[in-house]
């Protein structure tokens, strides 16, 4: 039926954002009315799902600084973990050198630009991040951008990473037609909730796309995410919001969304459903507020 609302009201993020919330609170409700965990209805096995570490943490900073907070999670079991970059070049070049330096090449190095790269930046920080060996370069420019994701693709080969901007199955059609990013990132709290998410990763699977869902920034997405990486059949990873001081992953549900094995994976929720229960009284405590939740 949403498909209806898209199309008389646009594809535009509000909308999208609005029917991804009321898609997975559906599933959840009726994994809950049959007594079974949100991966199972989706046809999926509890599989080890591999997870980095990532969401706003591990940002700008000296590298020195950088590599302990690293650390942290290395030791904590990750095999994998996101830089954010989008400072200058050279600093975010002496950042990802120092952490690939520390824990040498059994560790998958993934950098974020969070949309701040001009293409001149990306020619010149590619061929390096390449050589570091760092498994993707994530949005570098604006999701709209297709025409610098295209002209970027050739600068290196080091893949190019996007999606937690992009907005159903249709965009998500563009991106994969046009070729220039291959880490599909659709974020299920985003583009169109579980059901949508769905359909793409079953479009991506068709050109053997992986999908390696964002997960801004709540428990519930978390947990959902997991149960959709554990039901697909070209599951990426698992993207592990390790930062401090979250409260929409933290305090918003009574339960924990997800653990970390010392190997670097993570398994769907056993309880019904997502998993989890909403603490009514903290989402009380917090009503919306004008202005991004996030950047
Ligand atoms: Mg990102």
């Amino acid at each position: 039926m949403y498909q209806r609302q898209l199309a008389s009201h646009g594809m535009g993020a509000g909308a999208c954002l609005a029917v991804s919330g009321i898609d997975m609170a559906l599933w959840d409700i009726r994994a809950k009315a049959l007594g079974i965990p949100l991966y199972r209805l989706l046809g999926g096995t509890s599989r080890p799902v591999p997870a980095y570490a990532g969401g706003v943490s591990l940002g700008y900073q000296e590298p020195k600084s950088l590599v302990d907070e690293a650390r942290v999670h290395v030791e904590s079991g990750y095999r994998a973990v996101k830089l954010r970059i989008g400072d200058t070049v050279q600093n975010d070049l002496a950042r990802v050198a120092a952490v690939r330096k520390e824990f040498g090449d059994d560790l998958d190095i993934l950098t974020d630009a969070n949309t701040a790269y001009t293409l001149s930046d990306a020619r010149t920080a590619m061929p390096v991040l390449d050589s570091h060996g760092v498994g993707w370069l994530e949005e570098p420019f604006p999701a709209h951008d297709y025409r610098s994701y295209r002209e970027a693709r050739n600068y290196s080969r080091l893949p190019l990473a996007a999606g937690e901007n992009h907005y159903t199955r249709f965009e998500f059609d563009r991106v994969i037609e046009d070729g220039s990013i291959t880490i599909l990132q659709p974020d299920l709290s985003k583009t169109g909730g579980i059901t949508e998410a769905l359909r793409v990763a079953a479009l991506a699977s068709t050109w053997k796309l992986p999908i390696h869902p964002h997960t801004s920034m709540t428990a519930i997405n978390m947990a959902a995410s997991v149960h959709f990486l554990a039901a697909i059949e070209n599951a990426g990873y698992f993207e592990a919001d390790v930062s401090c001081n979250n409260l929409f992953r933290d305090e918003l549900v009574h339960q924990t969304p997800f653990r970390i094995d010392n190997g670097g994976f993570t398994r769907p929720l056993e309880a019904p459903g997502i998993g989890l229960e909403v603490d009514e009284q903290f989402l009380a405590a917090h009503p919306v507020i004008e202005g991004p939740a996030y950047v």
